[in-house]
């Protein structure tokens, strides 16, 4: 295959998702400069959309980097030194690594791969250790398929220490599934932009609970570029402390109208009806590696139970001009991945099942 080919290629991997050619051309516009009107009226914009996404009041920020930044960010600015870190796979495991790595002092409740956490688990754990100053959860788990039970886990985090921050990862969720932030009580919730908003990487974006500024006031060594209360002292005037990544917040503007006139409720069904056919495919098929009732809405991690080889189903999907993602990490030599996120035309997912199928039934 030639690599003009591989550009084409319809990928239905989790990040970066398929872009639309009305939001890539919305970014081919004269740069504006970051201290002018312009740039705050752009920002407002930009903010009112996603307050409707995360539905919140409290202030969402745009970071111009990928998820991870603000996830840094949250360990940063809300932790002095005791957090407790939600793990069941990679994506939860880094954040309980950035924490180490920024000198905080984490302890993780693990569970096995392909599995969820439960809230008479975290309840137990909570019971059974001193209250910790901030509570890291991550809602979708990218590398497993899993989805972690939020409303019931936020619910239980409250009612065993009401002064404990909830930080969110919801990176392959928001704007896939509803996530109602203020309604879950989450301080911090993160996400990125190419995932389920199916915008170009670069872009990250954080609601932060009054809460949670007040914490950050009082930790040292936040750092600069990811001090919350510097960004939000710019924020205030519709400005970043550095240059943001402008022609990305074109592209935002343009597809936060797009996500809105699709209809929220609209969009979370898409991607329900999106994660049942794959289901339904895996399980003809060959195995889903997520524990029952905890299956991500966004994406679907199969186990192949040594029916399926990756290597020949890419190659396979490939010559029909598609892709789907590998396992991750260590769940690679039996699992792989179908992302089912942002704005992938159904017919196009509608065709990728039938070419998985026609490839593993020949
Ligand atoms: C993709 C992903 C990340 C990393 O996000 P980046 O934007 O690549 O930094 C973190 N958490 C989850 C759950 C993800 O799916």
């Amino acid at each position: 295959m030639t690599t003009a080919k591989m550009d084409e290629l319809i990928r239905f991997i989790p990040g970066p998702s398929w872009v639309h050619p009305e939001v890539l051309e919305s970014q081919a516009r004269a740069l504006i400069g970051h201290r002018e009107v312009l740039i705050a009226e752009l920002q407002a914009q930009c903010e009112a959309g996603l307050k409707a996404i995360f539905q919140t009041r409290q202030r969402v920020l745009i970071s111009s980097s990928s998820g991870s930044g603000l996830m840094e960010a949250a360990v940063r600015n809300l932790v002095t030194s005791r957090c407790l870190h939600l793990v069941c796979g990679s994506f939860s495991s880094r954040w309980f690594d950035i924490a180490i790595s920024c000198g905080k002092k984490p302890e993780a409740l693990t569970v096995d791969d392909g599995y969820g956490i439960t809230s008479d688990l975290l309840a137990a754990h909570l019971a059974d250790h001193e209250p910790y100053e901030t509570l890291f959860i991550t809602h979708n788990e990218t590398s497993t398929g899993v989805v972690n039970p939020l409303a019931e886990l936020c619910e239980t985090a409250r009612a065993s220490n009401p002064d404990m921050l909830i930080c969110v990862d919801t990176v392959s969720s928001m704007a896939g599934v509803s996530i109602p932030v203020d309604q879950l009580e989450i301080d911090f919730c993160v996400t990125s932009a190419q995932k389920c908003f199916s915008l170009p990487p670069g872009l990250a974006f954080a609601s932060v609970s009054l809460r949670a500024f007040a914490k950050a006031t009082k930790v040292v060594d936040r750092g600069w570029y990811f001090d919350l209360i510097n960004l939000e002292r710019y924020a205030d005037k519709g400005h970043y402390p550095s240059t943001p990544a402008i022609t990305l917040m074109y592209a935002l503007a343009k597809q936060l109208g797009r996500i809105l006139s699709e209809g929220l409720s609209e969009r979370y069904k898409r991607h329900r009806v999106m994660a049942d056919k794959a289901r339904d495919w895996a399980e003809t098929h060959a195995a889903l590696f997520a524990q029952a009732g905890f299956r991500s809405d966004t994406l679907t991690t199969i186990e192949t139970e040594g029916k399926i080889d990756f290597n020949q189903l890419s190659e396979f999907l490939a010559q029909r001009g598609f892709a789907v993602a590998g396992g991750y990490g260590e769940l690679k030599s039996h699992t792989f991945r179908v992302a089912h996120m942002g704005d992938i035309p159904m017919d196009k997912f509608d065709d990728l099942l039938e070419v998985m199928t026609e490839c593993v039934t020949r």
